[in-house]
């Protein structure tokens, strides 16, 4: 018996005129996730993609867990195909179905015709496989308002497609047509879940973390880079900029005010940040704060890291609360991650007492005696870079 999987478009179908660049974006990210699974072919018709497998052995099961982080799509299910023949359609519904079947209550049955040369008209088609289903599954009771499932019968020009239940996709918008932004990526919980938040609006990810050698460890750094490879399961490939930190860290203690010391390294990260993103194309910064969760979150302190970007910062979390974060952060696989204990580059020089409310001009005169631009320079000579793919 052959399967295909139908996919249906989400948001992206109220797209108008864009509709068919934001269709594209979405199948070459299903294209490239299926494509070690073997060939396919892809065809679409309103908002339906279909995709008819071409090797023999292409694994199914395999394809629909990965068609279900591809972002744009609202629902996806797994189909039978059978030869356009009402009886041989009668006889192959119950048993491609059992599974389904077998473990609901109430359903109905939907058909759709588009080769319209097929002798029976939807409703008849409808009819005719509700009957065979009520005869061989007893226990059912067809309910058209409210079913436990919705039995699709579709007749295409080459064959006719019988399936029971969608499962829900990822959702949002395809990768790529919100344009580029780069997420600063710490080894914690927020950052992670903004990045993913942000990507799922149809943004391309790229990302920067600042470590500090030896005071962070290598594995520290990997931890950074596993977060970021469970969230291009979702966005495809991440560009990641290691940046190193470590001369900046011992100026600052050396030259800075300690009370200034946090937000002094948050506005020369985010300098850095802006920086490497217009090289990259990148028109917007990520991070993953949530107000007032810690020092450096507070409006006075957002406001001064702002104040040295030339570039939108998103904050996808900023109204979020700890719980409502984790809950996502499971769900993306990388909580269990994120809670292990590595060093980040924060937390290396904590002052005792950091200043939270900032006023104007006073990042600044802490900032004085640093040599800002070469400290700058240098870490950016010295960065490295990763190409994290899932
Ligand atoms: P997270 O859980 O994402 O680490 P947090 O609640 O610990 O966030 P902070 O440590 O204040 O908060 O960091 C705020 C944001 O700054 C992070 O969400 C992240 O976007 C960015 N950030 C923090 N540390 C780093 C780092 N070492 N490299 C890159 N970005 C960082
Ligand atoms: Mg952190």
């Amino acid at each position: 018996m052959k399967e295909v999987i139908l996919i249906k478009n989400g948001e992206l179908s109220l797209k108008g005129l864009n509709r068919a660049i934001f269709e594209d974006k979405m199948v070459n990210a299903i294209k490239r996730r299926i494509k070690p699974l073997g060939s396919v072919k892809i065809t679409r018709s309103q908002s339906t993609v279909f995709i008819e497998p071409i090797d023999p052995d292409f694994d199914v099961d395999e394809a629909l867990e990965r068609i279900s982080y591809v972002f744009g799509i609202a629902a996806y299910s797994r189909a039978g195909e059978c030869e356009k023949d009402i009886d041989k359609i009668l006889k192959f519904a119950p048993v491609y179905l059992k599974d389904t079947m077998e473990n609901i209550r109430t359903f109905k049955v939907e058909a759709k015709r588009a080769d319209k040369s097929f002798p029976l008209k939807s409703p008849e088609i409808s009819a005719a496989v509700g009957g065979a289903l009520l005869s061989r599954f007893p226990h059912l009771k067809v309910d058209v308002h409210s079913p436990d499932e919705v039995i699709t019968v579709e007749i295409r020009d080459k064959a006719a497609y019988i399936r029971g239940g969608q499962i829900k996709g990822a959702g949002g918008l395809p990768t790529g047509t919100a344009g580029k932004a780069q997420v600063l990526i710490s080894g914690g919980i927020d950052s992670p879940v903004a990045a993913y938040l942000m990507a799922k609006r149809g943004l391309t990810l790229n990302a920067v973390h600042f470590a500090s050698p030896p005071y962070t460890s290598e594995r520290a750094e990997q931890k950074v880079k596993d977060l970021l490879s469970c969230v291009a399961k979702y966005s495809g490939p991440i560009y990641l900029a290691v940046v190193p930190f470590t001369e900046i860290q011992e100026e600052m203690a050396k030259k800075c005010p300690e009370d200034f010391f946090t937000l002094v390294m948050r506005r020369i990260m985010m300098r850095i940040a802006c920086i490497i993103s217009r090289e990259q194309g990148c028109e917007a910064l990520i991070t993953g704060e949530s107000l007032g969760q810690v020092a450096s979150q507070t409006l006075q302190a957002i406001a001064a890291t702002d104040s040295v970007c030339d570039m939108p910062v998103m904050r996808p979390l900023i109204g979020s609360d700890k719980e409502e974060i984790v809950k996502i952060s499971k769900k993306i696989g990388a909580f269990d991650i994120s809670i292990l204990p590595y060093e980040d580059c924060c937390t290396v020089f904590t002052p005792k007492h950091p200043h939270t409310r900032p006023k104007p001009g006073q990042c600044e005169k802490a900032e004085e005696k640093l040599d800002m631009e070469n400290l700058i320079k240098r870490a950016i000579e010295n960065t490295k870079y990763y190409y994290i793919n899932n």
